[in-house]
């Protein structure tokens, strides 16, 4: 089996895995996602979409959270950590959301990667989960699951994950691939526990970590 022929395998497995490939960020609309998206760096998912909760109850929208100071955003984002940074980058980007795009989220990568606080995964995100553009967001599970699997081999920067995934994947399924390297490196394939849950790995059988031999070719 090549790289390819796995890659292949590994998004049929984990479709019939996990149907359902949802972001786990709570939002409604695209700016709420850019505000989740920066809060979640070093910090969970879950308590993300409870702090933004307080948040969004007082700034409703873009033009309120643009009138709001960094230190008022703040106060209310600091339980996710990086408190001063976050809402720095925060308060910088609605404003220009307000001041240049009309309060509306670009759905241009390259723009988006010119707001505060985004990167290429928070741009990936946008452009996969809000526009529905082809995306692969190379979040730790992303990467941590591709090594283990022999998708890349020893590659720990994200943009040289994600540049190999754009060679070997149809870009119509990396969004829901990597939502689903999500879940599956959450509940099976972990980082936290010794070691991962291989003997229960709907991966198992081609998997390079669980010890598979392969005759994928290097990238
Ligand atoms: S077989 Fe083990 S290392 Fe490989 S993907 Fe599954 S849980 Fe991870």
């Amino acid at each position: 089996m090549d790289v390819k022929e796995c890659a292949l395998t590994v998004i049929d497995r984990l479709k019939n895995e996990y149907p359902l490939a949802d972001c786990t960020l709570d939002f409604d609309e695209a700016w709420k996602l850019l505000v989740s998206v920066r809060l979640a760096a070093q910090c969970t998912d879950a308590r993300v979409n409870v702090v933004v909760q307080d948040l969004y109850a007082k700034y409703p929208d873009v033009n309120a959270l643009a009138e709001a100071s960094p230190e008022e955003i703040e106060a209310i984002v600091h339980p996710c950590g990086l408190g001063k940074s976050k809402a720095r980058d925060i308060s910088a980007c609605m404003r220009r959301l307000r001041d240049e795009f009309g309060g509306q989220v670009p759905d241009d990568f390259d723009t988006l990667l010119s707001l505060p606080g985004v990167g290429r995964k928070s741009a990936n995100l946008i452009m996969g989960d809000v526009f529905g553009k082809p995306a692969i967001v190379t979040d730790t599970h992303c990467i941590r699951l591709c090594n283990r699997i022999g998708l890349v081999h020893d590659v720990k920067e994200p943009k040289k994950v994600e540049m190999a995934l754009w060679k070997i994947i149809p870009p119509e399924e990396g969004n829901d691939l990597c939502h689903r390297f999500v879940l599956h490196g959450r509940e099976v394939c972990t980082a936290r526990t010794r070691s991962p849950y291989c003997e229960r790995c709907c991966l198992a059988d081609i998997c390079e970590k669980n010890g598979i031999d392969s005759e994928k070719e290097k990238l």
